[in-house]
């Protein structure tokens, strides 16, 4: 991916792909999609990027038309035999029978150490020092602290708001982190990461119904 911003237009260009344009699609008065002959996305270009709020609703909006290529990517990797990992936890969870409860090793799983010796949760939050609580000591019990055992809790099956979701047994959930930043609280939904499960999942079910 290649990023590029036009001063002059106030214009932003995400390069997703290579290739020649066939059609340009404009989705709203900010948002223009390229695509080839075949229908892939090779870029999104963002109009009246400086207006800070509407840039970023385009972004989503743009990574939001992005989640059908990466599912075309799985497709394309998995005829060569290439194994990515993002989607086969949920081919694996659907094809097996089990439940995916979790997709962050920040749920309980997983330490961040920064270079100063402070302990977290998240790697996201290093320079901020968001979700961190202590420095590197061999008093420090893992399941003692109590951010890691709340962390350890979230997942879809204990988030009421996933409990009617299709997509409850395979989903895990997303970033904490990121429902965090976006919502001010890790028990809120991660939004960019649910429309990508709940695509996957109708991915799934045709792509499965397919082979039948
Ligand atoms: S797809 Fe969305 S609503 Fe469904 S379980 Fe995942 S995060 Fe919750």
């Amino acid at each position: 991916m290649n990023i590029k911003y036009d001063k002059a237009a106030d214009a932003v260009y995400i390069l997703l792909n290579k290739g020649k344009v066939f059609k340009t699609v404009k989705i709203d008065e900010s948002l223009i999609v390229d695509k080839d002959k075949k229908g892939n996305v090779l870029g999104i270009e963002v109009l009246n990027a400086s207006a800070g709020t509407s840039f970023v609703a385009a972004i989503e909006k743009g990574l939001t038309g992005g989640i059908p290529v990466m599912v075309e990517y799985f497709e394309k990797a998995r005829e060569v035999g290439l194994y990515e990992d993002r989607m086969m936890r949920k081919v694996r969870a659907m094809s097996r029978g089990v439940l995916h409860p979790f997709d962050c090793r920040a749920t309980g799983a997983q330490l961040a150490i920064s270079p100063d010796g402070s302990l977290g949760i998240c790697h996201e939050g290093v320079g901020c020092k968001n979700f961190f609580f202590g420095k590197v000591s061999r008093d420090f019990v893992f399941a003692d602290e109590p951010l890691i055992q709340e962390w350890g809790r979230r997942s879809p099956l204990t988030m009421p708001q996933c409990f009617g979701c299709p997509s409850l047994g395979l989903c895990g959930g997303g970033c904490a982190y990121s429902a965090y930043l976006r919502h001010g609280t890790i028990w809120a939904v991660d939004d960019k990461f649910c429309k990508h499960s709940l695509t996957v999942l109708e991915w799934l079910i045709w792509d499965t119904y397919s082979r039948m």
